[in-house]
């Protein structure tokens, strides 16, 4: 990854409303503002995500955009950004 390609990452991951995009497209259910924390596998929705961020009150989870990949397709960090920069333009 160059350095333009990640400093264009740095733009995307900073836009407030991109997370709950990416969320829906991880397949990441939700109920109202609330989402399925993807590492509880649980009945309730714990999970919140406000701001850029989430977090997770059943297991403490938090995190941005990134996070967020890494953790619902259980990927390391480059793997998450090659994700989002396809998945977003
Ligand atoms: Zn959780």
């Amino acid at each position: 990854m160059t350095i333009e390609d990640r400093q264009h990452m740095d733009e995307l991951v900073s836009r407030r409303h991109l997370i709950e995009k990416v969320a829906e497209d991880l397949g990441l259910k939700r109920e109202g503002k609330h989402f399925f924390c993807p590492s509880c596998h649980d009945a309730q929705p714990e999970m919140v995500i406000k701001d850029g961020r989430f977090q997770c009150f059943r297991c403490g989870v938090v995190g941005d955009v990134v996070g967020l990949v890494k953790l619902a397709r259980h990927c390391d960090l480059e793997n998450a950004l090659e994700w989002l920069s396809r998945e977003i333009k």
